[in-house]
């Protein structure tokens, strides 16, 4: 017996040729790799949370339909009167779904997004099941629609992914370029629009989801400042909405999400107030960046910066140094070469790191 074997007997020869998704350590470090609200809620809000996580019933199943929590949800952030939403655990976990949903053995399935994407569009087709195909954004990372149109009338995708604002480049894409592909997907495919940055673009699809019967709209608490319960929504046409829950497991949600959700969306101000603020930073921030010589920096309308400089691996190396933690994405894709982002934080933690940027670039 040898788990080698094992391993080899009974592992998709996918997975094991995958690597893994990589979270790095960031104890000790100013954290600005993952697009997190560096804010927490305040005091006396975490004092009456805690009760009511303390009232919380932690023996019983949760409430299958949800109810009160997607009241809220569809009160409180936005929703179309007459349409419902899925919850999940995460918006990762709806992208698994759907991606779940559309695939099978019968009909191999395409996913298609452009690129470069947030990368759970590509992991979650693969291990669905289903193809992914990118398509390259243009260098100034607007949508390539000729590309793009002649990839669907190709690969007939049954989902196309489009994060507005995109992730990691930060630009929202062209409006009327959007409505083409939803056309062009017509009853053959879906398009969800990943709106996980809307609370900082205050720019969204969602009630066009009234005009388009193909069209999902996917958002998360994550970026908001509740990264750490875990909840992500969609909307659709109802009916396409009812085939999505057949693959959702029915609990999951958790009781203690279900609650912290509920009560921080009755302070859904207090997070506003922080997105208004990091709002401000990221203009301050990318002002800034941009004054540095060699620094190029792309406008974004999301809670993070993409920047180019010179070399990204030497100036990431001195910023760890500096104990500031970013994310190179030049080996992400070949037009990311020496590009790496930054999570827009506080006014002091934004400082720290266009400190240890300063310093790195004179250094290297
Ligand atoms: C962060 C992010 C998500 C993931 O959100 P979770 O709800 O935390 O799983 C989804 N889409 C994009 C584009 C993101 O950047």
């Amino acid at each position: 017996m040898s788990i080698d074997n094992l391993i080899a007997n009974v592992i998709r020869a996918d997975v094991r040729a995958a690597g893994a998704y990589v979270v790095p350590d960031a104890s000790g470090f100013i954290k600005l790799d993952a697009m997190e609200n560096p804010y927490e809620l305040p005091a006396e809000l975490r004092q009456e949370l805690g009760q009511r996580l303390a009232d919380a019933v932690l023996n019983r199943y949760p409430v299958a339909s949800y109810a009160t929590l997607k009241e809220k949800v569809k009160n409180k952030l936005g929703i179309p009167a007459g349409f419902d939403v899925m919850l999940g655990n995460g918006s990762d976990e709806l992208i698994q779904i759907v991606t779940t949903t559309v695939a099978s053995q019968e009909r191999r399935a395409s996913v298609l997004a452009p690129v470069p994407a947030f990368v759970m569009y590509a992991r979650s087709a693969q291990f669905a099941g289903a193809d992914f195909v990118g398509v390259k954004l243009k260098a100034d990372f607007t949508l390539d629609m000729e590309a793009m149109l002649a990839a669907i009338a190709l690969h007939r995708p049954a989902v196309v992914f489009l994060a507005y604002p995109n992730n990691p480049t930060g630009n929202l894409f062209a409006v009327e370029d959007i409505e083409a592909i939803l056309h062009a997907q017509g009853e053959h495919g879906i398009v969800v629009l990943d709106e996980a940055y809307q609370p900082f673009a205050r720019e969204t699809f969602m009630d066009r989801v009234k005009e388009f019967e193909n069209l999902v709209v996917m958002r998360t608490v994550s970026k908001l400042g509740l990264a750490g319960i875990r909840l992500g929504y969609m909307t659709a046409a109802p009916e396409l909405l009812a085939e999505f829950e057949k693959v959702r497991p029915p609990y999951n949600v958790n009781v203690l999400t279900q609650v912290a959700a509920e009560f921080v969306l009755e302070h859904i101000d207090v997070l506003d107030a922080q997105a208004a603020s990091i709002n401000a930073e990221r203009e301050r921030l990318s002002a800034e960046l941009a004054a540095l010589p060699g620094v190029e920096v792309f406008a974004s309308s999301a809670n993070f910066i993409l920047l180019r400089v010179p070399d990204a691996a030497a100036v990431c190396a001195k910023v760890y140094d500096a104990r500031v933690l970013i994310k190179n994405l030049s080996k992400m894709h070949g037009m990311l070469a020496n590009c790496i982002r930054v999570t827009v934080s506080t006014p002091e933690e934004n400082s720290a790191f266009l400190n240890a940027l300063k310093a790195a670039l004179t250094q290297a």
